[in-house]
């Protein structure tokens, strides 16, 4: 869905119940001071989740913004979205507001799969605002019994974030010039381990960062690569 609409297209595609539905905020929770996990409870009978898929959030008068859902469950009507409140844009300042009984409507899920079931080892890699993603694949992880290992860039203050999240087999950067580096990238582990050259690699979170381990990725590694972009430097609604 594009990021900015004229109000009017705004109005319409937030009423359209095709893609919209009615939600009510249950819960809201900071995970860090800059990570809000809300509890939503609507009809999501609708929704197909997959992995890699966000839900839109009407988030001004003009503006849309992805989140992906970070937890379902179908036969309550829930669902969890793990906000990074960022502080500079729109949509963080929208979702920083919200509070329980809120009412808004969210879209229906849609986007980019990222799993791929058929490849035991998974390679996840992203930063605050993959950490739904990571979350929503967990159990899949498990369940299936795949060889897994989340890589993430985060902030210091969310360096534990991981853990309360419940994340397992997971390793923690920073974000000082290290993803950024076609280089320092080299040398990590995965690229030093044979078992992980045809893993399936999973990219999101900072745009650049994802750019330059894909761009690694495909001259060290046979695996399979999906990668998006979350958010880019300067730029509103990726
Ligand atoms: C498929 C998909 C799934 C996503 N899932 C999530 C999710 O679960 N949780 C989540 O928090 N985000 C998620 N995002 C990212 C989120 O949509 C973007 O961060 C979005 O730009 C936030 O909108 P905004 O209005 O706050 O900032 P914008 O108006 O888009 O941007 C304003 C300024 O803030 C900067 N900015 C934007 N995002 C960040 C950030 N995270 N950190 C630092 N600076 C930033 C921009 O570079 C720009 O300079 C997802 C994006 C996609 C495409």
């Amino acid at each position: 869905m594009i990021s900015k609409l004229p109000k009017w297209a705004a109005d319409l595609t937030e009423k359209s119940d095709s893609l919209m539905s009615d939600m009510k905020i249950l819960d809201t929770v900071y995970v860090s001071p800059n990570l809000k996990k809300i509890r939503f409870q609507g009809d999501i009978s609708r929704m197909n989740f997959q992995v890699g898929y966000a839900n839109v959030i009407r988030v001004s008068d003009r503006e849309f913004r992805n989140y992906t859902a970070s937890y379902h469950n179908l036969g309550e009507g829930i669902l969890d979205i793990i906000f990074h409140i960022h502080g500079n844009g729109v949509g963080s300042r929208y979702i920083n507001g919200l509070k329980p009984e809120d009412e808004l409507r969210i879209s229906i899920p849609r986007g980019k799969k990222m799993y791929d079931g058929t490849i035991r080892q998974q390679f996840v890699f992203g930063d605050e605002t993959s950490l739904g993603l990571a979350c929503s694949i967990l159990p899949i992880l498990q369940k299936n019994k795949h060889q897994y290992q989340f890589y993430f860039e985060l902030d210091d203050e969310n360096q534990s974030v991981p853990e309360l999240l419940g994340l397992e087999n997971y390793t923690v950067f920073s974000k000082k010039n290290t993803f950024r580096n076609e280089q320092w990238i080299n040398e990590l582990p995965v690229f030093n381990a044979d078992e992980w050259n045809t893993a399936n690699f999973i990219l999101t979170g900072n745009a650049k960062s994802v750019q330059t381990f894909r761009k690694t990725l495909k001259n060290k590694s046979k695996g399979n690569i999906s990668s998006q972009g979350y958010w880019l430097e300067g730029k509103k609604g990726l």
